[in-house]
């Protein structure tokens, strides 16, 4: 199978699955697993903050994050599109008690203007704001990349405010190979950022939050409070290390691939894609001109060996990653081309 569905598919590479059996491990809700302290002090180096706090998903790094920030019966304001919105089954009401101002932007690209204007004070009628919350890069939009600009402007102004940012960098590297900047200077204006090392960087397991050293220290205790005490974790944060270290370096195949599938797609009759906007890793396309609703070509492709999943009706999106190669792009481009013709 060429299974585009997600990066979250890839399997861990041979140097993970050898690290994982020889880590060092303790337990971890003491403190004492010597493979995840390693791996929370280089995250939070990579990430320029103080500390780090290694969460089992994207979404609990997320939701920790939200909570730390906010005050029960505050609005978070974030893109229309985003994860926290529309995938992580409302945790920021669950958890945090805390609703969600969807501002509509073009490329899941939110600009100070349209932040700035939805901020509210405390008043006799509405949630005052509590948190600022943007996605880079963004996943539903195709992987689009904030520039360094926006997110100073964003934060910024938000700090003159009085208010946080948080960052959800499930896929940060790939931003920061795009932009050709470190990870740390992406998420430097931010208050917190977090990042998966289980998407495109190829761990089993795993994501990073990443802050203040004294909002990491409560944000260990919401972790247990969430059912993410790990104890002998570090069988996780070895494979989690070598994600870091090693995986952010060929990312940029995996951007090459997306560019090349998003070209590959725009020439099929019926299939609308924007390779301009192929930046990273995510190609999303319209398939509305082919008559065919997105379920029947996910389908269709199966029975020929390819995964790509729909969004909605009438949007696919396709995850390009190191499990599947350029032919095999190339393969999933003839398949989609036999199928909707
Ligand atoms: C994948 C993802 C997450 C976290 O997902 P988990 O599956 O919970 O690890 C958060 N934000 C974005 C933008 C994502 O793509």
């Amino acid at each position: 199978m060429i299974d585009l569905r997600s990066d979250t598919v890839t399997k861990p590479t041979p140097e993970m699955r050898r690290a994982m059996m020889e880590a060092e491990v303790g337990d971890d809700v003491y403190g004492e697993d010597p493979t995840v302290n390693r791996l929370e002090r280089r995250a939070a180096e990579i990430a320029g903050k103080e500390a780090a706090l290694f969460v089992p998903s994207g979404t609990m790094g997320n939701t920790i994050a939200v909570k730390l920030h906010t005050e029960p019966g505050q609005e978070v304001i974030c893109d229309s599109r985003s994860h926290v919105l529309d995938y992580e089954l409302a945790m920021v009401a669950w958890f945090s008690g805390c609703v969600i101002r969807a501002v509509p932007t073009e490329d899941g690209i939110l600009s100070w203007d349209a932040v700035r204007r939805r901020i509210r004070p405390p008043g006799p009628h509405w949630a005052p704001t509590g948190l600022i919350e943007i996605e880079n890069t963004h996943n539903m939009a195709g992987g689009t990349v904030y520039p360094l600009a926006t997110i100073r402007e964003i934060c910024g102004g938000a700090h003159e405010r009085g208010l946080k940012v948080h960052m959800d960098g499930a896929r940060v590297f790939n931003a920061a190979e795009a932009l050709g900047v470190a990870v740390s200077e992406i998420a430097a204006p931010a208050d917190t950022v977090m990042f998966c090392l289980s998407k495109a960087l190829g761990a089993p397991v795993g994501s990073m939050l990443a802050g203040p050293a004294d909002l990491m220290a409560k944000g260990r205790l919401l972790r247990k409070r969430l059912g993410g005490g790990m104890r002998q974790a570090g069988v996780l944060a070895a494979a989690g290390l070598i994600a870091l270290e090693e995986s952010p370096k060929r990312l940029k195949e995996d951007h090459a691939n997306a560019r090349f599938l998003a070209e590959g797609l725009a020439r099929i009759p019926g299939i609308q894609a924007e390779p301009q906007k192929a930046v990273t890793n995510i190609v999303i396309f319209d398939v509305s001109g082919t008559g065919l609703a997105s379920a029947e070509i996910s389908a269709r492709l199966k029975r020929r060996g390819v995964l790509i999943n729909g969004v909605n009706d009438r949007l696919m999106r396709a995850v390009t990653h190191y499990n599947v190669s350029s032919a095999e792009c190339a393969q999933a481009l003839e398949a989609l081309s036999a199928v909707v013709s």
